[in-house]
């Protein structure tokens, strides 16, 4: 239609298949199904085992040149390039999407189910609650939270052996460790199973966890941009007896427990990572795990279902799974390996799985490869790097503009020497780490009602000069799969092509060159900078034996550098690293770029303003 209607009327006027007719047409069968009502279920693990022997399929990462205010639609891309490859040229193709998280739904961003003509269906039950994995996270965070603040007030104001009373108790006669508490007693190298036979020293240690307070590096998780609970102070109630400290929250999807289900590869994975995750250290300097505080069982059962992948399907009626979480400027944000794997089986040797990555491809991408690849073993085909004349003309010098703003005349009006700009500066400079990678890049550009044909034929010609095998103009927002043929072809023809796939670094590399590899090799930096507290933990983490673990910069999403308002490709710049981080069940170090926040905040007019319901229909308006 022209106009297009919005995101939701457009999602709202299209009827879903029910999901057991979806799954039946992509080969599952009802027992690996859990549906949660209508349109959207619960895919079992065990298909993967069915599929075992069944070769995989083309693998495709969807990124993205720097975002700017102006967007530049990775997920519309992702949604139409499956609809073309899977409704018109009739290929089997998946789409794995992660979930939306509420901060931005009803912060700044809006939800992410894609717009226009490709979007995933209902575009309110993929923004919203989902199947509740976010929830389920959510839970299990903050049950380690309490666990933590609960475990100190207790080894406080108790002695030993009332500690042991209470922690080893006696059930019909017989006092007996809990599998937890055993595998806690082999980490303290006691090697008896008796409770009665521990000596007064082994019962110290093994009831005293000594967690340094000022040590402590869990923090408590909530979906929303509640700037306020950045830092906060807890235990001031009298009952707490005086155990106050400072701590804060952090977004729930850019959670350690969120990478660790986008990371596992099954249920027992998942199970070991989760009790590994280190919480903080002890007054002696050892690290405490989830699994020391004996939390770590009950935190898995609160994950078991959230590691499965959910089944949606787009406008079209082609497949998605949506699984994971966003926020790859904090988090690493891409999509769930089980999701990319089960997809890969499911599509077969020659279809397609177009997995997104988020925000540019300096970070969504770069973490992609440096920590999911690592993770999964698997190799991406191709790379689609989305770009948008408007963003381009900002990168190549066009006036900054806040989200929801009218748009300078610049943005509407043809301007050839800012599209050139932008291709010269920040859609090489992506193209350039994507071949750091060694896989061939496809350009999509996703075309607003703006770009004028001269626009959009400078950015294709330059970004083939930028070495991009093929670069191509996409439609899906006005015209659905249909608008997206071209891509579809170039995608399909790329795939023919060799991909040389390396790691940017080894992971035995030392931290410090890791961090300085990122800074040089990717953000386009001369050099990073540790501040002392950065230095320390560094220290620190290789006492722990942690040294060899991959990277996941926290840095804005804004800029190739750490400076949001610096656009194109910036260069000659110091990358500041103000502290460090270590997500050891997850399996990354995670260094902290200038002032990133790990909480997002709300703006003067969220989009929470626009958003109601009709209690008579209950129609939801105003997501988008
Ligand atoms: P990203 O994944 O890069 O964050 P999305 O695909 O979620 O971006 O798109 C962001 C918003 O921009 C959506 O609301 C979408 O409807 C809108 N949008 C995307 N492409 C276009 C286009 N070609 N024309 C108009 N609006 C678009």
């Amino acid at each position: 239609l022209t106009p297009v209607p919005s995101d939701i009327e457009i999602s709202r006027a299209q009827t879903p298949k029910p999901v057991d007719q979806l799954a039946e047409e992509i080969g599952l069968l009802p027992e690996e199904l859990e549906a949660y009502g209508r349109n959207k279920a619960k895919v079992q693990l065990s298909l993967l085992d069915r599929l075992h022997s069944q070769p995989d399929g083309n693998y495709v990462l969807v990124a993205g040149i720097t975002p700017t205010p102006l967007g530049e639609g990775k997920s519309t891309v992702t949604i139409g390039l499956v609809q073309a490859l899977s409704a018109h040229l009739k290929l089997n193709s998946f789409a794995c999407l992660r979930q939306p998280s509420q901060g931005p739904t009803f912060g700044v961003k809006g939800g992410a189910a894609g717009g226009g003509y490709a979007q995933v269906i209902p575009m309110e039950e993929f923004n919203l609650h989902l199947t509740g994995d976010i929830h389920a996270i959510t839970a299990a965070n903050n049950l380690v939270a309490a666990a933590i603040d609960a475990r100190m007030l207790h080894e406080a104001t108790q002695s030993d052996k009332a500690l042991f009373n209470r922690l080893v108790p006696t059930v019909n006669g017989v006092r007996t460790f809990s599998p937890i508490q055993i595998s806690r007693l082999r980490r303290l190298g006691i090697s008896k199973t008796e409770p009665t036979s521990l000596t007064p020293q082994e019962v110290s240690a093994f009831v005293r966890l000594d967690l340094d307070p000022s040590k402590i590096t869990w923090q408590r998780v909530l979906d929303t941009n509640d700037r306020f609970l950045r830092k906060i102070t807890v235990g001031q109630a009298s009952t707490e007896k005086g155990q106050i400290r400072e701590t804060g929250f952090d977004i729930a999807v850019a959670s350690e427990i969120m990478a660790i289900l986008a990371l596992s590869d099954s249920l027992k994975d998942m199970k070991d990572r989760l009790a590994h995750m280190v919480v903080g250290t002890s007054r002696s300097g050892g690290p405490v795990t989830a699994e020391d505080l004996g939390v770590s069982g009950a935190v898995a059962v609160l994950m078991k279902d959230a590691i499965k992948p959910t089944l949606m399907q787009t406008l079209e009626g082609t497949p998605v799974f949506v699984h994971a979480g966003p926020f790859a400027n904090i988090a690493h944000g891409n999509s769930s390996v089980l999701a990319d794997k089960l997809a890969l089986k499911l599509v077969g040797r020659d279809g397609f799985v177009v997995t997104e990555a988020g925000f540019g491809a300096d970070i969504g991408m770069e973490k992609f490869f440096n920590i999911k690849c690592r993770a999964s073993g698997l190799r991406p085909n191709v790379v689609v790097l989305v770009a948008t004349v408007r963003a381009l003309k900002m990168h190549g010098g066009g006036p900054n503009v806040s989200a929801g703003a009218p748009l300078p005349r610049e943005y509407i009006n043809e301007n050839l020497s800012l599209v050139a700009g932008g291709c010269h500066s920040n859609l090489k400079k992506q193209i350039q780490i994507a071949h750091l990678f060694g896989v061939p890049v496809v350009v999509a550009l996703n075309v607003f009602k703006t770009d004028t044909r001269a626009e959009i034929d400078l950015v294709c010609q330059i970004a083939k000069t930028c070495g991009a095998s093929d670069a191509v103009p996409c439609h899906h927002w006005s015209q659905g799969g249909r608008g997206c043929l071209e891509l579809a072809q170039a995608v399909k023809e790329a795939t023919r092509r060799p991909s040389n796939f390396q790691f940017l670094y080894p992971t035995e590399m030392p931290i410090v060159e890791k961090i300085r590899t990122i800074a040089q090799k990717v953000y386009g930096a001369n050099d990073m900078e540790l501040s002392p507290e950065a230095k320390s933990k560094i220290d620190y983490y290789n006492q722990q034996g942690y040294g060899s673990l991959p990277i996941c910069m926290a840095k804005t999403h804004l800029s190739l550098s750490h400076m949001a308002d610096k656009k194109g490709a910036p260069t000659g710049f110091i990358l500041p690293i103000r502290d460090i981080r270590a997500s050891v069940g997850a399996g990354f170090i995670y260094p902290l770029v200038g002032t990133m926040s790990t909480m997002p905040g709300l703006p003067t007019r969220p989009c929470f303003y626009d958003i109601d319901l009709d209690p008579d229909t209950e129609e939801i308006t105003g997501l988008f």
